[in-house]
């Protein structure tokens, strides 16, 4: 079988690269182990809160409509807080003349939309976890997939979008940089005495950040709790006596908290891969970087990603190897950048508060109240929430 690309993981950032690809007019195959999402009844636990940029692309995609008529939790305000020091921050979305800030998606209702999408507009998607690189690709050869019962098939280019552990990666001998922050979120959904009123929060614990994000359910949040491996292991020890702590840990800032779901753990680790491309072979969302959730930037990078790929491939003759190169070395400089930065600002939030130093809990404190008060910083705060 012969495809311009083939994309191995069918994640929300497989399936919005193979979508935009194949709209462009390319021929497209996804290798992916699981079955297509079903849609959830109940809210799921695996939640994004994606930003304007990253709805923008999946609206031109046509996925954003099906997204939003089924469920979604747009936030209009962010209020984050400190709970060693008065530090304290709330911007809203009227201070980036905007309607909301961003909107909180289930992966699983996502997935499966953008599934549907790509299957109708024509996209082969194949179900199976065996397969195997066997060629990078040349200037005289497309690169090769062998999968399934030795089947084989080529493409001019082949995208790994298989997460965080991505075995094309490895088959690509594409190496990575990582280290571990030795921290696990948490994730639970909990029903809360007073509604949320669309207002994302997060409070910053000396154990690590708690976020508590509006759900389409005025009264149901979805937390992610970035905490210290030891202590997940007893939270996760003990998954019925989690609420208490969130009403304590939250400063009953919606009152009393009453679990509603399972609580599940993520080991979180930073890394990047230090070159993102070979041959024929390049990567996106998670499999070229994964980031400490406290800002919920990670999906918001793959799809910021999936942008720049698709356009620096638009009208792109793949098989000329050397101008297909080119492509990626742009695409790689400029996500490369942008994925180091907000590396670099995760780590400086998360070792500025991680501390019980009294300078640099005074230095936090005079950041926030800079923040706060002068409008231009907060400004630009929205918009980075916006992702403008
Ligand atoms: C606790 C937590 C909270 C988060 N909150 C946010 C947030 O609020 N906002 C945000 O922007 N980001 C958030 N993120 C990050 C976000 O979840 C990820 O960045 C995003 O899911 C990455 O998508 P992806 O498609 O690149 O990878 P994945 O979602 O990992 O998808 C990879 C796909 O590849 C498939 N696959 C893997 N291996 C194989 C194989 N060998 N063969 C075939 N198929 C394979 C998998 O089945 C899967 O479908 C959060 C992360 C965590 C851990």
């Amino acid at each position: 079988m012969n495809y311009d690309v083939i994309v191995i993981g069918g994640g929300m950032i497989g399936l919005t690269m193979a979508l935009g690809l194949k709209q462009q007019g390319r021929s497209v195959m996804v290798i992916e182990q699981h079955e297509q999402p079903a849609l959830p009844n109940e809210l799921e636990l695996r939640v994004s809160a994606l930003n304007h940029r990253s709805r923008a692309l999946l609206d031109e995609l046509g996925v954003w409509p099906l997204v939003s008529d089924f469920r979604i939790g747009p936030y209009t305000d962010m209020h984050v807080w400190d709970k060693d020091s008065p530090a304290d921050i709330h911007f809203s979305a009227t201070e980036a003349n905007a309607d909301d800030l961003g909107a909180i998606t289930e992966n699983r209702v996502l997935e499966h939309f953008l599934w549907q999408r790509a299957e109708a507009a024509g996209v082969v998607i194949t179900k199976t976890a065996q397969w195997r690189l066997r060629d990078c690709g040349s200037a005289q050869q497309a690169a090769e997939i062998e999968y399934g019962e030795q089947q084989r098939a080529q493409a001019q280019l082949i995208i790994g979008a298989d997460g965080g552990r991505s075995r094309l990666r490895q088959q690509a001998g594409l190496t990575v940089r990582f280290w571990d922050y030795e921290q696990v979120g948490v994730v639970a959904n909990l029903r809360m005495e007073k509604p949320h009123n669309g207002v994302a929060r997060q409070v910053f614990l000396p154990t690590g950040p708690l976020a508590l994000l509006p759900t389409p359910d005025t009264d149901v949040v979805s937390i992610v709790w970035s905490m210290d491996s030891s202590l997940a292991q007893t939270r996760l020890a003990n998954k019925a006596r989690l609420a208490p702590f969130v009403t304590a840990e939250s400063g009953r800032c919606l009152g009393e908290a009453e679990l509603i779901s399972d609580v599940k753990g993520f080991p979180l680790r930073m890394q990047y891969a230090q070159q993102w491309h070979a041959q024929r072979v390049v990567l996106v969302g998670d499999a070229a970087h994964t980031i400490h959730p406290l800002a919920g930037q990670g999906a918001n990078l793959g799809f910021a990603d999936c942008v720049c790929l698709l356009e620096n491939l638009q009208q792109r003759e793949l098989a000329d190897l050397s101008s297909l190169t080119r492509s990626l070395g742009r695409y790689q400089r400029e996500r490369k950048a942008d994925t180091q930065t907000m590396i670099a600002a995760m780590e400086l939030f998360k070792r500025g508060f991680g501390t019980s130093n009294p300078w640099i809990k005074a230095v936090r404190s005079l950041g926030f109240l800079a923040a706060e008060r002068i409008t231009p910083i907060k400004q630009k705060l929205a918009e980075v929430a916006l992702g403008r």
